[in-house]
């Protein structure tokens, strides 16, 4: 098959996390309003929904992923073949997705909350430059661009989508065929360009503020 540049989101939750209302029709639904090629759905320590919304949508690239808890920030799992257990150290949670087949990606490693900070190492397979939830956005984008270069470690994007029409306001330019082991193979390999804007004003005021403490 043909290499192509993809746009994927690489992290979007669904209404299987408390904090979204996402349904898996409406990810169909704005994955095609906003030209993405394909998801992965992100949920806090859960492995719901890839599953089910590729079933539901044969045309779209559906990466199954999950938002892991650890004792120093979240940690995205991209294509893991098993549960990942919450809650261990950064690099426990590295080496057990490891072990499972699939890449570690730092979720927001610079926002203020959940952050991971200083836990960011080189164990990691990409760093998520652009988040579009993330706040401060231009500074969290900058610093974690910063991180990424000095690490020498992959850059990605994602919306961290809460609400339907956050999704696809961040994604990753993926240079690979369309299917998802290319895909996460062409990630670990650099062929990966983040893009995005932060969501609007009016969509963080719609989460509230308890809802954006409990999300990042
Ligand atoms: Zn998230
Ligand atoms: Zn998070």
């Amino acid at each position: 098959m043909i290499e192509s540049q993809l746009k994927i989101d690489l992290h979007v939750h669904t209404d299987d996390s408390s904090d979204s209302t996402i349904s898996l029709n409406e990810v169909v639904a704005y994955a095609r309003i906003r030209g993405l090629d394909g998801v992965a759905i992100t949920n806090h320590d859960s492995t719901y929904g890839a599953l089910e919304l590729a079933e539901r949508a044969p045309e779209l690239i559906v990466i199954s992923g999950v938002e892991v808890s650890t004792s120093g920030g979240h940690v995205i799992a991209l294509n893991a073949t098993r549960p990942i257990t919450a809650n261990l150290s950064p690099s426990e949670t590295i080496q057990e997705i490891h072990e499972a087949g699939g890449i570690a990606v730092a979720a927001h490693p610079t926002t203020v909350y959940k952050g991971m900070g200083r836990h960011v190492n080189g164990g990691f397979d990409a760093i998520e430059v652009v988040n579009a939830s993330a706040f401060p956005f231009f500074l969290s984008t900058r610093l974690s661009q910063r991180l990424a270069v000095r690490l020498g470690l992959p850059q990605t994007g994602g919306s961290d989508a809460h609400h339907a029409s956050e999704i696809g306001s961040a994604y990753t330019l993926v240079d690979a065929t369309p299917d998802v082991d290319s895909i996460v193979r062409a990630i670990k390999q650099n062929k990966t360009a983040p893009i995005g804007q932060p969501i609007k004003w009016r969509q963080r005021f719609e989460r509230g503020w308890l809802g954006l403490k409990r999300r990042f």
